[in-house]
Parts: structure tokens; C-alpha cells; sequence
């Protein structure tokens, strides 16, 4: 197979972490006789050095030819960057709002995967993390809270505001789909996670998540109340496959589910569309602070990667491979230095991506 793959290389750490992924394809590809063709695109502040702005039209329709793009990070330094003193329409981040929204991508993944050999990182105690865990948020990101109606009013000098929480049933559907389709790569359980007992938007939710549940008989469906699923993150991490909520709670719950993983080097993410079609990039920023410097953590990159393999190709071997090599070179006490223990062999971000290149089987 041919992968034609867009790369957003873009800003601080993002060229040294994705050329390490690049590197992890290309091997993968290698060993299981596919072709990587790359289509570099240039977006955030690399863009503005350009072509004075954070994405061209140009660069949106080369990303569609695409069957799906990679990203390293954009952006720089608020307080030292020239980007930062040009109108927020031509800041880095605006790039990556448009791009997003050109892209239709609807629907975020953020695996919160604790590795065994990475648990002390993770602020919860070993009897509730013995074995590690491994979980998918599924968070919808173009409706709900965060796009509805907004409004702040005066009435007899007293401010009032309000913002709408609306779904139809179409986009629940799309993203529960999805879900379910993920569901069916991974442990097959869903956790549909709403506030029933409450919101309208959320009965809504749960009726049309059911539906769905019908044509996926061997996936099995539990709902759990928001509040709840926040507690249980914490109290048994272990129970969950796939957490399947809408765009504000899953905001939430996808930072809490992050954070009892340990380093945000670690933590891959993925926006797809309704085609195969999705934007793979790492859930930190650009780093600015270590740009340059041949230190930054690869792995959330490559397991970016890895997610592209088999969410936009159905490479489910290959993804696995580059998972197996991540886990193989975790285990054998290699770290980059935001991941360092006592006891470990300290490396760099090319070794990091040599060493799991060279684990590829
Ligand atoms: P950040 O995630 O870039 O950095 C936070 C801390 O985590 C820093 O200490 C950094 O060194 C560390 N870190 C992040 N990724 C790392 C890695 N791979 N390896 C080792 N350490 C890593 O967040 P920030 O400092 O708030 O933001 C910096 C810039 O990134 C800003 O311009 C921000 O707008 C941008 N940003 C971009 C994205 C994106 O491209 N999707 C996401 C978040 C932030």
C-alpha cells in the first residue's frame, strides 16, 4: 500500500519529533512492504515566516489530496515571539483552529495508556494501577457547549450570560459510530458518558447512543453519569475501553485521564472526519523552552503515528508493532529526560526514534 501523508512538521520541538516518527513509518513501511510518500505542509509560525499568514488555502487543499496528516506542534513563546504581536487571526494557533474546522474533524482520541514500566509517574497508588491501564477518550469537537449560542445580557443593571449546549441527533450519531468502530479495534466496550439524570441534550445523547449500540452487537455499551466517570478515573482506571462523551466533558475528562498517565511526551492524540481521513499529532504544545536542543520526548509523536496506521489505514499490525517497539524500549530503561527515573540510561530524541525504529518487527 502507498500512504500518502501530509506532514505539518511546524514549530519548537515539532521538526525534531516528527522527523523521529518519520523515521518509525518509514521502517514500518520497510518491514511490511508498504511506501510512505510525504507532502511537507507548512502551518503556524513556520507558515507566518512565509507567507505572513498561519495556513494558506494552498496548504488546506495539498492536506485534503491526503489520505491523512501527521503534526508535530505549532506555536512559540507568547512573550518572545514576533508571531504573538500580530493580530489573533494571524497568530500560529489559528492555523490549527482552521484547519481543524476546514478538515470537518469531529471527532478527538486521546488514548490515556499507563505503561508498566512508566508507573511511577502516575500520582495514583500501585494497588489501583497495578498492570497498568489502557484507554481511549472519544470526545466530540464541533458541537455542544463550546459552539452553541452565547449571549451576555443587562436587565435593570444586573449582567446575565448563557450559553447553549445543543446536539442533533445526526452529530451524535457520526461521532457514536465512530465510537463503536473504535471499540471494535480495541476491547469492545463502550462507556457512554452523559448527564441524563439532567440535560435534555444529554437524554438525547444516550437514546441515540443506544441506537447505534444495535449495530454493534458484540460491543458492550454501559452509560455512566459524568460526575461518576470522574470519580471512577481515579478509583479504577482499569474498567474503561473506549469513553465515549460529548465536547465539554470530554475536555475535562481527557486532561484528568492525561494526567494520572505521567508525561505529556507520552500522550498521542488523533481528529478524524467521516472518512478515513484524520490530523494525528502529539497532545503537548511546542515546547518552546527545549526547542533545538535534541532532548524533547518522541513517543507521543510515534504513537501518533501509530494511530494514523490504524485508524486511517486499518494497519492494525503494523500499529501494533510500533506500539510493541515503544513498550520494548521502555522496557529496557531507555528515557528521554522528562520521563527519567533513577536507575535508567538517559537519551536523546534521535536515539529515542532509532532505537524504536530498530525494534520494528
Ligand atoms: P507545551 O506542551 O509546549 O510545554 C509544557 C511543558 O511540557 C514544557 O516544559 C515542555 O518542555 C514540556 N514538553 C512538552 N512536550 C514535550 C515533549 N515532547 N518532550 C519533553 N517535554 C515536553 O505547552 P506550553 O508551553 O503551554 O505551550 C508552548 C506553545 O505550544 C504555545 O505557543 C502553545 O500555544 C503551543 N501549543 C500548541 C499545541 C498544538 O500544536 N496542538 C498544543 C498546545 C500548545
Amino acid at each position: 500500500m502507498n500512504l500518502k501523508i501530509g506532514v505539518i512538521k511546524g514549530d519548537g520541538i515539532g521538526p525534531e519529533i516528527v522527523t523521529e516518527a518519520m523515521k518509525v513509518l518509514d521502517k514500518t513501511a520497510f518491514v511490511y512492504g508498504h511506501t510512505c510518500s510525504y507532502e511537507q505542509l507548512l502551518m503556524g509560525g513556520a507558515s507566518i515566516d512565509v507567507h505572513g499568514i498561519p495556513l494558506t488555502d494552498g496548504t488546506i487543499q495539498t492536506a485534503k489530496s491526503c489520505d491523512a496528516v501527521l503534526m508535530g506542534s505549532i506555536g512559540g513563546d507568547a512573550k518572545t515571539s514576533p508571531w504573538y504581536k500580530l493580530e489573533p487571526s494571524k497568530r500560529p494557533e489559528a492555523g490549527l483552529l482552521r484547519i481543524r474546522k476546514e478538515l470537518n474533524l469531529f471527532a478527538n482520541l486521546r488514548p490515556a495508556v499507563l505503561y508498566e514500566e512508566l508507573k511511577g509517574a502516575c500520582p495514583l497508588k500501585e494497588e489501583i494501577t497495578e498492570g497498568g491501564f489502557d484507554m481511549m477518550i472519544m470526545r466530540e469537537l464541533t458541537g455542544g457547549l463550546y459552539f452553541g449560542e452565547r449571549k451576555t445580557v443587562e436587565e435593570n443593571g444586573v449582567l446575565t450570560a448563557a450559553d447553549s449546549l445543543c446536539y442533533n441527533e445526526n452529530e451524535i450519531r457520526r461521532i457514536a459510530k465512530r465510537g463503536f468502530d473504535i471499540a471494535m479495534k480495541r476491547r469492545k466496550k463502550v462507556t457512554s458518558v452523559d448527564k441524563a439524570n439532567v440535560l435534555d441534550s444529554s437524554r438525547l445523547w444516550r437514546k441515540v447512543v443506544e441506537q447505534v449500540a444495535k449495530e454493534y452487537p458484540e460491543v458492550m455499551l454501559e452509560h455512566m453519569l459524568v460526575d461518576n466517570c470522574a470519580m471512577q478515573l481515579v478509583k479504577d482506571p482499569k474498567q474503561f475501553d473506549v469513553i465515549l462523551t460529548e465536547n465539554m466533558f470530554g475536555d475535562i475528562l481527557s486532561d484528568e485521564a492525561s494526567m494520572v498517565t505521567g508525561s505529556i511526551g507520552m500522550l498521542a492524540s488523533a481528529s478524524l472526519n467521516e472518512t478515513k481521513f484524520g490530523l494525528y499529532e502529539p497532545s503537548g504544545g511546542s515546547a518552546p523552552d527545549i526547542a533545538g536542543k535534541g532532548i524533547a520526548n518522541p513517543i507521543a509523536t510515534i504513537l501518533s503515528a501509530a494511530m494514523m496506521l490504524r485508524f486511517s489505514f486499518d494497519l492494525d499490525k503494523e500499529a501494533d508493532a510500533i506500539e510493541k517497539a515503544v513498550a520494548k524500549v521502555l522496557k529496557e530503561g531507555y528515557r528521554t529526560i522528562d520521563i527519567m527515573s533513577e536507575g535508567k540510561l538517559q537519551i536523546g530524541t534521535a536515539e529515542m526514534g532509532n532505537l524504536i525504529a530498530g525494534y520494528i518487527e
